[in-house]
């Protein structure tokens, strides 16, 4: 019997992480944009979005504290560097999230980069060459009111979006049965001010951000059903509160920005605690979390949105992980906080109606454009 000679291919030689620059970007009141680049010992870099880890002072010591040790690695050591990094990262919670996080992506684009293929083919391939984006408004609405919400709404629409989102439960008081409700009647109207720009071929998005209790969510839930919404998003906080509302509402639910690790996605999804999962290329593991995440989304028949408000680094990122997810629905683009966001990466970020065209260039395709940083520096 003949022997099956296998062409032997000479395998990339391995590349050690060597050096680590944090760029720290003032953004607006809600917080800055922490962007890592990681150097190779070849020379090549990658680029990671650690922001709004929640303490960027703690982040920062961690991503230093987490390179360290990944300096002991080749780049292609993702899978170990994620065993080596989990117990530690789920003890300190979201500020050692975004380090480890920020060193994962960078490692994925200096992949890419040394095999001269985008990030999406190291993850099966793109399915789609556009990602669909809805614009959060809820950063950039002034005022939170219903007039304030519709006017950033239809701000993003003729920017192109075709979807919106926005949190006007944000500031709940606590304790007080009245105040309660009238902030909800108010952030009702906000909803139905929305709902009224968008017109009936637009989306709109809900993000409660676990405020309310569920008799409360399940009450709005049944004023909210004419609106029609995409999804509503966090209603309530506890675990099986949340299953039981997804089992009442027929709005489509999502929700699990802040989980960490597919160990604890199962936990959420085997809960049935929503219809689509928000894993954040952030706050997730990364982009082969991510994957992870979405696998196991897709075998419990749910669909995929990762969660957003990132930097163009965060959104170019997790771009080429949702390009090839057959479940992906929709991903997050943080809508008009600061007008110079574009220009932050060469090439400038593009969206055409609301769209990202797909990069097809090595890694996420994308450079740090340093005099945007320097200037807007924190
Ligand atoms: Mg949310």
């Amino acid at each position: 019997m003949a022997t099956l000679a296998l062409p032997i291919r000479p395998q990339p030689a391995p590349v050690a992480p060597a050096d680590l620059e944090v760029f720290q970007v003032k953004v607006n009141r809600r917080g800055n944009w922490v962007i890592v680049r990681m150097r190779t010992s070849a020379g090549i870099t990658g680029l990671g979005d650690a922001s709004h880890g929640g303490a960027d002072e703690k982040t920062l010591v961690l991503l230093h504290r987490f390179f360290a040790r990944l300096k002991g690695y080749s780049v292609w050591d993702v899978g170990r560097f994620r065993l080596d990094a989990f117990a530690e990262i789920e003890a300190a919670g979201r500020p050692a999230a975004v380090a480890f996080g920020a060193l994962e992506q960078c490692l994925w684009d200096i992949q890419g980069k040394i095999l001269g293929v985008p990030a999406h083919r190291l993850f099966g391939g793109a399915l789609r060459t556009s990602i669909r984006n809805y614009a959060n408004i809820n950063r950039s609405a002034e005022p939170r009111s219903p007039a304030g919400f519709a006017q950033m709404a239809r701000a993003a629409f003729d920017a192109g979006f075709d979807a919106v989102k926005l949190a006007p439960f944000d500031g709940m008081p606590r304790g007080d049965d009245a105040a309660i409700d009238q902030h909800a009647r108010q952030a009702v109207d906000c909803i139905a001010a929305v709902r009224e720009v968008a017109g009936p071929n637009r989306d709109v998005l809900v993000d409660v951000h676990s405020t309310l209790n569920l008799e409360r969510s399940l009450k709005l839930a049944e004023v909210l059903e004419p609106l029609k919404l995409f999804w509503i998003e966090e209603a309530t906080p506890r675990l099986e509160d949340l299953a039981e509302f997804n089992r009442r509402t027929q709005i489509p639910t999502a929700g699990g920005e802040s989980i960490f690790g597919v160990k604890n996605f199962y936990r959420y999804i085997a809960a049935g605690a929503v219809d689509i999962t928000m894993p954040d290329i952030k706050y997730c593991g990364g982009l082969l979390e991510m994957k992870k995440i979405a696998a196991l989304s897709e075998g419990a028949g749910l669909m995929v949105s990762p969660h957003g408000p990132a930097s163009p680094v965060g959104n170019a990122a997790a771009a080429q992980v949702c390009a090839t997810l057959p479940n992906f629905l929709i991903l997050e683009h943080s809508f008009g906080e600061a007008p110079w966001r574009a220009e932050l990466t060469d090439p400038p970020e593009e969206l055409r109606q609301g769209r990202t065209n797909l990069s097809n260039r090595p890694g996420f395709g994308i450079s740090l454009n340093e005099k945007i940083a320097r200037k807007y520096a924190a």
